[in-house]
Formats: structure tokens, C-alpha cells, sequence
């Protein structure tokens, strides 16, 4: 999981960036081994500025055509390809079968990051995956963020055979927001 989903207060600011429920239920579970890593804090420290992706995705990032920049303007592309490939050794080594992680980061995000500065006057959001969820995915890990509720309820059945599936529970790319946020943007409105 990453680290900050789990109450490690390793955010950029040195927080925990809140509390997630859907997340947290996981830890009590004595059947289930959660491995924590915060990537960011591997290679740049707590505190440390904010950063995110300028020109792609987390995929492009691997691939060399797209950068991580932090809010002002230092290049940390090195360094994340770095965390996320210590992410992947340490997912490896510890023979995880999935990873929770934090959607929005340019490291963790796992359905949507910002597209650029996110404190940029016209912060925009884009479809894809931070750099370290987009190396898990590509060496074939299975990925679902905090807020994708209904794949977090099937995790919990299999969890636990007394736990009910609520069937009114939506992943993120099903909530409203999603859906009118990406179609208007698509269709350049
Ligand atoms: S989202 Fe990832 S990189 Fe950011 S604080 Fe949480 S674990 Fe660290």
C-alpha cells in the first residue's frame, strides 16, 4: 500500500494527506500482510515540495518522453524512476498480490493525475498513472486506488466470507465527476 494510505504521515507536507476508511479496513485484517512504501520519501524526503508530471503520463515519464517537475520547476525525473523501481523490487521481493495506492499522485495515482503543475492556475486533470503505479502495471501487478469502492468491497469478500458486497458502491472511473470531467475534455469543449 502506499505508505500514506496506511496513517504513515510521509505526504509531501508531512502529513498522512487524511484518513481513508476504505484503505485502513484492509490493516485490520490478521489475514492479510500489507507491505507500505511511500516512494516519494525514498528519494526525496519528508517534507519535501509537490511534484507532477509535465508532458504524459507515468508511462511516458519510463519512457523518457515525459518529466516530473517539482511546483517550482526542479527536475525529480531521475529520482522517481528511481523510487518506483525500488517500489518494484520491494513489491517483488515481498510477493505482493495487489497494490492500493494513492490515486492523483505523480507517483502513486493509479487513474488519474494532474496534467502539469497542480497549482497552476488552470490545474487540469488527465487519465493515466503515476510513475511508480505505471512500473508496478507494466511488470503485471494489479493496481486499484483508495477510492475504487466497488474492486475494494470484492477485496474485502475475499477477504472475508462474512463480509456483504454493497452493490451500490462505484469505482472512481464510474463517479459523475469522472465521467463528465474526461467526456468534456475529450471532446474539447
Ligand atoms: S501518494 Fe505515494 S508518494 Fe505520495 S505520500 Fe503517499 S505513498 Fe508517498
Amino acid at each position: 500500500m502506499s505508505a500514506c494510505l496506511t496513517g504513515i504521515k510521509c505526504g509531501y507536507d508531512g502529513s498522512a494527506y487524511g484518513n481513508y476508511p476504505s484503505a485502513l479496513k484492509l490493516l485490520a485484517y490478521d489475514t492479510v500482510r500489507i507491505v507500505k512504501f511511500c516512494p516519494e520519501e525514498f528519494s526525496f524526503g519528508t517534507p519535501r515540495e509537490m511534484c507532477d508530471i509535465h508532458g504524459g503520463t507515468g508511462i511516458d515519464v519510463i519512457n523518457g518522453k515525459a518529466k516530473v517537475l517539482t511546483e517550482t520547476g526542479v527536475d525529480w525525473t531521475h529520482g522517481m524512476i528511481t523510487a518506483a523501481e525500488k517500489m518494484l523490487e520491494i513489491a517483488t521481493n515481498e510477493k505482493i498480490e495487489m497494490a492500493i495506492m494513492m490515486d492523483t499522485s505523480a507517483a502513486c495515482g493509479s487513474q488519474v493525475i494532474y496534467d502539469g503543475n497542480r497549482f497552476a492556475d488552470n490545474k487540469k486533470y488527465q487519465i493515466g498513472m503515476g510513475v511508480c503505479a505505471a512500473l508496478l502495471k507494466k511488470n503485471g501487478f494489479l493496481i486499484i486506488s483508495q477510492r475504487d469502492f466497488a474492486s475494494l468491497e470484492i477485496l474485502y469478500s475475499k477477504i472475508d466470507q462474512q463480509h456483504k458486497v454493497d452493490p451500490q458502491k462505484i469505482d472512481h472511473h464510474e463517479t459523475e465527476w469522472y465521467k463528465s470531467y474526461f467526456k468534456i475534455l475529450l471532446s474539447g469543449k
